[in-house]
């Protein structure tokens, strides 16, 4: 047992107190780590690091509420895979964190327990909808934590706070124990203050597990920094990321990097990703499906929150869901319902799976000239508390940079490329091929080591 992780762990409830006012933790789990480790904690990759988990892991004997009224009072009964190897990896988890209503949302404001706040500015959203463990890492609070990540919810917001966050190979990670919100894209993620560290959170939780079946069995490289090898990768850029839909300071931040790599002798290509403009509208349409169908296991009997009053089962059902679901989560399982039903289908949910293919096709076809492919994160920078609530096609545009690569479930990760003139974070997102998160913490170290702005 080591002293010091015993000692931040005591200290974690006053450190947290100082940052009530940005709202990123749901439960305090301090001291259920500490009783751990007095019972003697593991010793492992991850020994001494305090971390956080979105509040949509499972953690045996912890509340898991999705920030949602419908899983009131519900008391998770065991712990999630990528969870339990972080804490036999000996890490202690302190926090389960604040998110958008089960992972939907871009900024973490659509949670039953109030909105995030961006660090750097408190009137400003932190990104979504794995907000809480973002603004937990930037702060300081935790070293790193986990996330989810479907169409960006790791990526945007830490682009918005300023952090390293990691959205896996799909089916890198097991979902067992993440609580499903669109199961062709889910992907359990990593947000870390360092490449070091985001990497080693992701070699500790990747890995075949037997009790997802769509979890990967493919081996885990392990990443070791070499200059050499960072500098041998062929870089990608690509005009559908280049516009003016992306805002100047952006983009003028990415022509810098990219201006940097070249004249540090990287080998830079164009490549075209043509069915780029299409990725959000087949998104919303493919998750909102799986989201319809993932949630209808809410019925107001088997989990959390039931309403009373009435008694007949119909009226049980539709007072438990319609009390239970915030505003956002009803409108996609309405969305999900309709591009589902019979005469729709073929029109919205089978012709956006032919997009999905089109844009995997896109990316496999970019990757047969580049290694890496950067891109701007975000299109903009963190924007006002409140400004989108009420408008959810300007809240689905956020992503607009994230969803290409969820819908081709390729890897993906944001790396802080410094801050604008009134100090907000700038992210640039780095992308590979399926199974190549080696290849993106060699450049992110590269570039973490030598491009100061
Ligand atoms: N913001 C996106 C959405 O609302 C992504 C969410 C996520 O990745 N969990 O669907």
């Amino acid at each position: 047992m080591s002293p010091p992780l015993v000692e931040r762990i005591k200290a974690f409830p006053a450190a947290l107190s100082k940052y009530q006012h940005l709202n990123a933790v749901i439960t305090d789990t301090s001291l259920q780590a500490l009783a751990r480790l007095e019972t003697g904690g593991q010793a492992g990759a991850l020994s001494g690091n305090l971390l956080a988990i979105k509040d949509n892991l499972n953690l045996v004997d912890q509340p898991t509420t999705c920030a949602s009224r419908t899983l009131e009072g519900y008391i998770s009964p065991y712990t999630a895979t990528c969870v339990q190897r972080l804490l036999d990896a000996g890490a202690a988890i302190v926090a389960k964190t604040n998110l958008d209503e089960f992972a939907m949302g871009s900024s973490t404001e659509y949670s039953c327990f109030g909105a995030t706040r961006n660090p750097f500015d408190p009137d400003l959203v932190p990104g979504g909808s794995s907000g809480g463990s973002a603004v937990a890492v930037a702060t300081g609070l935790v070293d790193g934590a986990l996330g989810s990540d479907t169409g960006g919810s790791v990526r945007q917001p830490a682009a918005f706070c300023g952090i390293h966050g990691l959205k896996p190979t799909y089916g890198r990670v097991s979902r067992y124990g993440l609580v499903a919100f669109a199961s062709s894209f889910d992907q359990v993620s990593v947000f870390g203050s360092d490449t070091d560290i985001t990497a080693k959170i992701y070699e500790v939780i990747a890995g075949h597990d037997p009790l997802d079946s769509t979890s990967a069995t493919e081996g885990v490289k392990p990443f070791a920094y070499e200059e050499a090898r960072a500098r041998n990768l062929t870089i990608g850029i690509a005009p559908e990321y280049d516009h003016e839909g992306i805002e100047d300071v952006i983009r003028d931040r990415y022509r810098a990097l990219i201006g940097f790599l070249r004249e540090e002798g990287f080998i830079i290509k164009d490549v075209s990703l043509p069915h780029t403009d299409y990725g959000i509208a087949a998104y919303y349409i493919l998750t909102t499906a799986e989201a319809s169908s993932n949630l209808a296991r809410y019925d107001g009997i088997r989990y959390g929150r039931r309403s009373r009053g009435r008694h007949d089962l119909d009226s049980v059902y539709t007072d438990s869901r319609s009390q239970g679901f915030g505003p956002e989560v009803q409108r996609r399982i309405m969305l999900g319902t309709y591009v589902l039903s019979a005469g729709y289908m073929d029109r919205y949910y089978v012709r956006a799976q032919r997009v999905r293919r089109l844009i995997q096709q896109d990316f496999n076809g970019a990757f047969q000239d580049i290694d890496v492919l950067i891109t701007p994160t975000t299109p903009t920078l963190p924007f006002p508390i409140g400004s989108r609530v009420d408008d959810p096609v300007t809240m689905y545009l956020s992503d607009v940079c994230t969803v290409p690569m969820s819908l081709a479930g390729i890897p993906a990760m944001n790396i802080p490329v410094g801050r604008s003139s009134e100090g907000l974070p700038i992210g640039m997102q780095l992308t590979t091929r399926h199974f190549g998160e080696e290849t993106i913490f060699q450049l992110s170290r590269f570039i973490e080591q030598r491009y100061s702005v």
